[in-house]
């Protein structure tokens, strides 16, 4: 990957389809947003798929893919470009977000909150009728190249109400509400994504429901998809379940004693 935490998949790349479970209609509503040159908004909870639905749309969209990962450091200029120093003068070298609108690419920006507001503000251009990016440094105008596509994902229970997101940017947005898949496809992705068996795979799920009801007690941080294909991979190479589950799901949820103890307690309940 290279160092500006970017990663691109070039559109004439080998990929394999990107397995991805849909639990609804994102499928579709993706790819009418990306014919009718609609930005979209992923909603859901950290861990939930938002960044599997893109790679898998790229690729049912044979489009590239330009991922940024946001931060609060991030400069518009790390989206746009910067001009380098070089021996013979200075040159200027195109940002990620400038190479996607060049291109025709999908360009994502996961976890977009993150990002400072004066950064998000580079994309409104490219979300209305406009489809154009302003360069000022380099007085140009680039417009989007057909298959420009831009994503953001947004985690909603995020406990940072204070960086929400500008109504002025997030109604150039068309959202895709996502959320954790119903027990019997979340173990379905549990089973095809560790290689665990189908048994281990349902009670790990139905274990993780039960910890996620624990969000009323004050567990902030409830446990992903992930999380459990984690868990599920450190038993399928050997560690015993209750271990697996201890280091895989309790322990990096939580540091607090009695919710760590409540979810110990589950997880001897279930396995
Ligand atoms: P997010 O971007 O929402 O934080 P990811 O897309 O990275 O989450 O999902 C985490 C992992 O969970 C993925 O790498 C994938 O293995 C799995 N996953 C979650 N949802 C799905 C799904 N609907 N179909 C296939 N895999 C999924």
């Amino acid at each position: 990957m290279p160092l500006d935490g970017t990663h691109k998949f070039a559109a004439d790349e080998p990929v394999e389809e990107p397995y991805y479970l849909p639990t609804g209609n994102e499928i579709s509503l993706f790819e009418q947003c990306h014919a009718q040159k609609l930005a979209v908004m992923l909603k859901g909870p950290t861990g939930c798929g938002k960044t599997r639905l893109v790679e898998h749309m790229a690729w049912r969209l044979k489009r590239p893919l330009i991922t940024i990962a946001c931060h609060d450091d991030l400069a518009a200029s790390d989206l746009i470009g910067r001009f380098l120093i070089r021996h013979n003068g200075t040159e200027w070298q195109d940002g990620p977000l400038t190479r996607a609108v060049r291109e025709g690419a999908i360009c994502y920006l996961d976890e977009v909150v993150e990002a400072r507001q004066d950064t998000v503000v580079v994309l409104h251009a490219l979300t209305d009728h406009r489809r154009m990016l302003p360069i000022d440094k380099t007085v140009e105008t680039v417009p989007a190249a057909p298959g420009f596509q831009l994503v953001v994902s947004y985690n909603p229970g995020y406990q940072r109400m204070l960086k929400d997101m500008k109504p002025s940017t997030r109604q150039r947005f068309v959202a895709l509400d996502l959320d954790f898949p119903p027990l019997e496809h979340e173990a379905a992705i549990v089973e095809r994504e560790s290689g665990t068996d189908p048994a281990t795979a349902h009670a790990l799920v139905s274990l993780a429901q039960r910890i996620r009801s624990l969000r009323d007690r004050g567990l902030a941080e409830v446990p992903s998809t992930r999380l459990l294909i984690a868990t599920a991979t450190l038993a399928r190479n050997g560690i015993p379940i209750h271990d697996a589950c201890y280091a895989g799901l309790v322990s990096p949820l939580s540091d607090d004693e009695s919710l760590v103890g409540a979810m110990r307690d589950l997880v001897d309940a279930t396995f």
